[in-house]
C-alpha cells in the first residue's frame, strides 16, 4: 500500500524517519515475505482477512502483519488539536466505556502493558459493542469475529527511533494524528 499522506506529515508525533523504516522496510519486508510464501499455494487469491482466518506459520504472521499495517498506517493525517470521534462512533464510545477520555484511558493502558511485540486495538462485535484486546505479535481480531476499526502498533520498530524505551509517551500523542472519520467509516461498514 501507498501512504495516504506524506513522509512528514505526521511529525513531530511520527518523525519522517521512523515512517521511512516502518512503512518503507518493515511493512515491505512483510510484503516480500508473503509474496514469496504464497507462490503455488491454494491460499493466493484470496483476501488478507481470509489469509489471517485460515493460514498457519509464515504465511499467517507475514500476511497478519500486513493487514495490521495498511489499517495502521491508514488511519492517520496530520495532527490536529482537539482531535475526537463523532457521531454514532462517538455514542458508541461513550455507551461502551463511559466517555472518550475514561477510552483513550483504557486503550493506552492496553497498549503500554502489553508485554513483547503486538498491537492494541479497539474493534465492534457483531452487535456493535465496542472491545478493546491486546493481540500479540501479528494476530488480528478478525481471527476472534471482531471488526477491527483502530490500533497501536506497539511493536518497537513502531516508535524506538523517536521515543526509545517510552512506549507510554508515545501511544499518549498518537491521538493527535488518528483521522477518526476513516475510523467512523470502518464501524459503519
Ligand atoms: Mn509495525
Amino acid at each position: 500500500m501507498a501512504l495516504p499522506y506524506e513522509l512528514d506529515a505526521l511529525e513531530p508525533v511520527i518523525s519522517r524517519e521512523t515512517l521511512e523504516f516502518h512503512h518503507g522496510k518493515h511493512l515491505a519486508g512483510y510484503v516480500n515475505n508473503l509474496n514469496g510464501l504464497l507462490e503455488g499455494s491454494p491460499l493466493a487469491g484470496l483476501s488478507l482477512e481470509e489469509i489471517v482466518c485460515k493460514a498457519t506459520g509464515g504465511v499467517l504472521n507475514n500476511a497478519g502483519q500486513i493487514l495490521n499495517h495498511e489499517l495502521y498506517f491508514g488511519q492517520f493525517s496530520a495532527s490536529k488539536a482537539d482531535n475526537g470521534p463523532t457521531g454514532k462512533l462517538a455514542e458508541a464510545i461513550g455507551r461502551d466505556f463511559g466517555s472518550f477520555e475514561a477510552f483513550k484511558e483504557a486503550f493506552q493502558k492496553a497498549g503500554a502493558t502489553l508485554f513483547g511485540s503486538g498491537w492494541v486495538w479497539l474493534s465492534a462485535d457483531k452487535e456493535g459493542k465496542l472491545v478493546i484486546t491486546q493481540e500479540a505479535n501479528a494476530a488480528n481480531p478478525v481471527q476472534r469475529g471482531l471488526k477491527p476499526l483502530l490500533t497501536f502498533d506497539v511493536w518497537e520498530h513502531a516508535y524506538y527511533l523517536d521515543y526509545q524505551n517510552r512506549r507510554p509517551d508515545h501511544l499518549a500523542v498518537l491521538w493527535q494524528i488518528v483521522e477518526w472519520g476513516v475510523i467512523e467509516r470502518r464501524y459503519r461498514k
